[in-house]
């Protein structure tokens, strides 16, 4: 539950993790029947807060909040595929295994970014935060070689339509959900709460 008053904070002091206030709590178990009532088991309900950690895939959640989209590209002179460039952004480049350069592709995905293929999904699993149906797009670009998967906001899927990227600039939560689409031609009025052109 996201209510608790002693949550958990982390912070980086130093280069290392310095978290403080409490990160598991423990609610009251329950017995679990059958009809007759005899006992198979309890439930066991446990609220853990999961640190997780971006590392090199950081640069690509903090721009987020500014409304840039950024890939990366291998300029690596010795690698056979020197020049490929990714979105989703790839740390290092799958081929040779150098660090890759973080480029800037806000203005290629404003410009050129299509449907390739989309699915529509009326039922999701746990902790979902989408409003349903979520219409899952996968996103190419002029000039990136791979696919983007995400979620149009504003607009109905349709193969080759032309989509532009929204970005939660108001109380970013930087996660990729701060990431999302819409049709290109959408106005500024129809964007979810908190979310800006690029
Ligand atoms: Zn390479």
């Amino acid at each position: 539950m996201s209510g608790r008053a002693d949550r958990g904070t982390v912070k980086i002091v130093n280069g290392r993790y310095r978290p403080s206030g409490h990160f598991h709590y423990i609610d009251a178990n329950t017995p679990i029947y059958d009809e007759s009532g005899k006992l198979w088991g309890v439930t066991n309900p446990r609220d853990i807060t999961h640190i997780h950690t971006y590392g090199g895939e950081a640069p690509f959640f903090e721009a987020l909040k500014d409304g840039r989209l950024l890939g990366t590209k291998c300029e690596n002179p010795d690698c056979d595929y020197v020049g490929t460039t990714y979105m989703p952004f790839r740390i290092h480049c799958p081929d040779c295994l150098a660090r890759n350069t973080v480029v800037d592709l806000t203005k290629v995905a404003n410009s050129t970014a299509v449907i390739h293929s989309f699915m529509v999904t009326e039922r999701t699993g746990a902790f979902n935060t989408l409003p349903k149906p979520i219409k899952f797009i996968n996103v190419e670009f002029d000039g990136v070689d791979t696919i983007l998967m995400g979620s149009l906001a504003v607009g109905d899927p349709i193969i080759g339509q032309a989509v532009v990227p929204i970005f939660k600039t108001q109380d970013p939560t930087f996660t990729i959900l701060d990431l999302s689409w819409v049709v290109k031609g959408t106005d500024a009025s129809e964007l979810p709460a908190g979310f800006s052109f690029g």
